[in-house]
């Protein structure tokens, strides 16, 4: 089973407006902001809005309406940035890297030889 989604996560409070960020676009469904420690310049994350810790427990209707996002979110972030390719990640449990738990997708742009950051 599941563990259960804590409505008191960062993204949480980013979605509740306790904790400010830098909003990129927003409609009923989804949240997209600036990751606060970018791992290239660009680096960005999408969000639905309904709570689900990741990818495991989240309802498959809201992943339906999320991806379509994430697509579009991926396209404009390469041009933006002018990017050779973009990374788009996601990660389910902290054994696999996952920090904050209300899901996610990293959205990263990459230029041809230059590494992510740390
Ligand atoms: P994870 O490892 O869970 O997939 O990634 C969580 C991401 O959230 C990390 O890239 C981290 O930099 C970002 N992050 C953590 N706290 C905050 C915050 O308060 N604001 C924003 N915008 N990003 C955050």
């Amino acid at each position: 089973t599941n563990p259960a989604y804590d409505p008191d996560n960062i993204f949480a409070k980013i979605l509740k407006g306790e904790i400010p960020s830098v909003k990129l676009y927003e409609d009923d469904d989804t949240l997209a902001f600036m990751d606060v420690m970018p791992q290239a310049t660009g680096h960005l994350l999408v969000i639905p809005k309904a709570a689900s810790r990741n990818m495991l427990d989240a309802d498959p209707a809201v992943l339906s309406r999320l991806m379509p996002m994430v697509q579009k979110l991926a396209v404009a972030a390469k041009e933006a940035f002018d990017a050779d390719g973009v990374s788009v990640a996601q990660f389910n449990e902290a054994a696999a890297g996952q920090t904050v738990n209300h899901l996610h997708f990293h959205i990263i742009p990459r230029h041809e030889g230059v590494p992510l950051k740390a």
